[in-house]
């Protein structure tokens, strides 16, 4: 066992539990507290977004926190900043190697434009999003662009953005310290039009370890 696997034991964890392709989770995080995702079958995007529990204006800046760490991809090391250029969490462990935050989240409305009118009664992450964040008070205008963990989405050298194959594979995790209380809002991704959840989605698990 590695150092990291002797601190962060699942048999230890506060928080242990599943989520289904296609559902989603809102959760608190205290101050110092760990979290982490594993992707139980691999390749499978974890829409995720993080809020400052005690204000939700103060929510996870993608611009900020890729502009801040001059650096497209996230991974070990990573601070996750919000749009007041707080650190909200840092990425601590990664057995992934790196984490899409450009590639936005699925809504129905995109999914018609990319993929057609059929798609349209599809579930989405965005409404995943909506039904959960509602118990925190986290509405439409509060959805910023979000993290999409374990998922690939390369910059082509003419700097074009697409969807590919995943980097990950079952049992890869990313693991977060919270910097100060958070709230985690996610999405288990439902897409089946692109290869980002290998056409199949599957569910992934949550552990947490801090002092309850
Ligand atoms: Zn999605």
């Amino acid at each position: 066992m590695t150092a990291t696997e002797l601190a962060f034991d699942p048999a230890t964890a506060v928080l242990d539990t599943v989520v289904e392709a296609g559902d989603g989770f809102l959760g608190t995080i205290p101050a110092g507290g760990t979290f982490r995702i594993v992707d139980l079958h691999g390749n499978q995007a974890v829409d995720t977004l993080f809020y400052d529990a005690a204000d939700v204006d103060n929510r996870y800046s993608a611009f900020d926190t890729v502009r801040e760490q001059g650096a497209v991809y996230l991974t070990t090391g990573s601070r996750l900043l919000s749009v007041r250029l707080d650190v909200l969490a840092t990425i601590t462990d990664d057995t992934c190697g790196r984490h899409d935050t450009l590639g936005g989240a699925c809504a129905q409305e995109s999914n018609v434009v990319r993929y057609g009118e059929h798609t349209r009664h599809q579930h989405a992450c965005r409404e995943t999003f909506l039904r959960h964040g509602a118990a925190a008070g986290i509405d439409a205008q509060r959805l910023g662009h979000n993290i999409n963990f374990f998922m690939n989405v390369p910059v082509t050298a003419d700097g074009g953005l697409t969807f590919a194959d995943g980097v990950s594979a079952p049992g890869k995790h990313v693991q977060v310290r919270a910097e100060r209380d958070l709230l985690v809002l996610i999405s288990n991704c439902p897409q089946v039009n692109n290869p980002c959840n290998g056409w199949d989605p599957t569910p992934v698990r949550l552990l947490g370890w801090w002092s309850p």
